[in-house]
Parts: structure tokens; sequence; C-alpha cells
């Protein structure tokens, strides 16, 4: 299996509206270039053959001129239209892979906001998706997690020593990620019902799977820039890197 494609879905399709600024969280600037493009720029300098990036309908032309031409990423195969959640831009992305190539190929999904994705991190991805099918960047969590009802009342407390926070990339053999979306945008409405958020790939996979989700460890610093006090601690993290 280790000629196949390895292939990126780069998602930048949020509004972000926790940032509260006009510009969407992955085009804000982080030294002189949008948040987005760092990440692309990893994938590209990496044994990635392409990347497929998932954005607002308004923003492909700025993303096709302004990040991909601009900083000559030729990785970046296709700009395609998000949807309304997560998880319906996944699926948007996932599309344009069929498009791309056989059923054989591997696809490591990514939040354009996260832009501290290292080539090691993705090095260690590809050994555990070539041997297990699955493969999500993930670090052991630092403090104790309660679960708690809606009115703050604590339910339970996960055993430390087994709680991860999960980031990405998250990656799959694309003959499980796929049919595990199809299925999962099939069933969305009846899982909406239920009360079940779709919050990241993994969860497709979980529950249309036929298999086990590896978690594999990343990095403390693959944060991702959500509110504005993110994007002090980029800055720094930025500083310690160039
Ligand atoms: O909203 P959240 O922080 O989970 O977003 C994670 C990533 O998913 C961001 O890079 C965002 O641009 C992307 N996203 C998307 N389409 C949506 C919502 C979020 O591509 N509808």
């Amino acid at each position: 299996m280790n000629d196949r494609k390895q292939i990126a879905i780069v998602l930048a399709a949020g509004k972000g509206k926790r940032m509260g600024t006009q510009t969407a969280k992955q085009f804000l600037p982080l030294r002189d270039r949008p948040i987005l493009y760092y990440s692309l720029r990893v994938f590209q300098d990496s044994f990635i053959d392409d990347v497929i990036l998932v954005t607002g309908e308004d923003e492909i032309a700025y993303c096709r001129q302004e990040i991909a031409e601009k900083y000559g990423l030729s990785k970046v195969r296709a700009i395609v239209p998000g949807g309304r959640e997560r998880y319906h831009s996944v699926y948007e992305g996932l599309k344009e892979v069929r498009k791309l190539t056989d059923h054989t190929a591997a696809v490591y999904i990514h939040d354009g906001t996260r832009p501290f994705i290292t080539e090691n991190i993705l090095l260690r991805l590809k050994e555990s998706v070539e041997q297990y099918g699955s493969a999500v960047a993930a670090m052991p969590v630092k403090d104790t997690i309660k679960l708690a009802d809606q009115d703050g009342f604590v339910t339970a407390t996960p055993d430390r020593t087994k709680t991860w926070q999960v980031q990405t990339p998250q990656c799959f053999d694309f003959d499980w990620i796929y049919p595990a979306y199809r299925r999962l945008i099939e069933e969305e409405e009846p899982l909406l019902a239920k009360g079940v958020h779709i919050t990241d790939d993994a969860m497709a996979a979980e529950m249309y799977g036929g298999g086990k989700v590896h978690l594999v460890e990343a990095d403390y610093r693959n944060i991702k820039i959500t509110t504005p006090e993110d994007m002090a601690v980029a800055e720094r993290f930025l500083q310690d890197i160039f």
C-alpha cells in the first residue's frame, strides 16, 4: 500500500464566529501571511501528493490567487465550496478526492485554522494510517475532564489517564472514511434529532466504520486558532519556530 496516493483535505469554509472579527479566522494574518497558508506550506513540502482546499464560495478566487498562486502551493489541485457545518465541508472534500483517485488513497483531513502541524507529525500519522487504516492527531489531556448536565452539575469524571484531546489531521483509508461520511450525511436528520453533535471525523469513522480509530501523539502546539487569545499564543509559537 506504500505507493498509494496521500491526499490532504484542508478545511477553510468556517465563518469563525467565536473570533469576533469580520474576516474568517483562517484568513487572519499571522505575521504577514494568512493562518491558512502555514498548514498548506507544510503539506506542500511533505510527502502529500495532492491538497483539496475547501472554502466559502465567495473565497475561492481569493484562495486561488492570494494564497495558492501567490505562494507557489502547486499541490492545491482543487478549491471547492464547503457546506453549512464542518462535516458538510469534509464531505465536499471527500467527493473531490473521489474524482481524483481510485479508492486506495489515504486521506488527511485538516483544519485550516491549525497552522502548527509539522512534517514529523505527518510522518507519524502516515505510519499509523498505513498500519491501522486510521490515524488521529491527539494529545493526553493535562486537566481533569468533567461531564456535566445542562445546569452545570457534574455527571461523571472520566479517568484522566485515558482521556485525550483530539486535533487534526485525522487520517483514514479513503474506502473507510468516504462511505462512513456518506452514511452520516444520509442519516443526518435522525442523528440531529437524537442530539448528536458531529464535531470531528473520527466520530463518523467510529459510528460507521469497521475498525478501531487509532490515536497518534502529535504536539501540544498544534492548537486550533478559535478565539482572540489564541492569536497571541500563535504569534509566540511562530517566534520560536522562525
Ligand atoms: O468551527 P471549528 O473550529 O470546528 O472549525 C474547524 C475547521 O473547520 C476550520 O478550519 C473551519 O474553517 C472549518 N469549517 C468548514 N466548514 C464549516 C465549518 C468549519 O470548513 N461549515
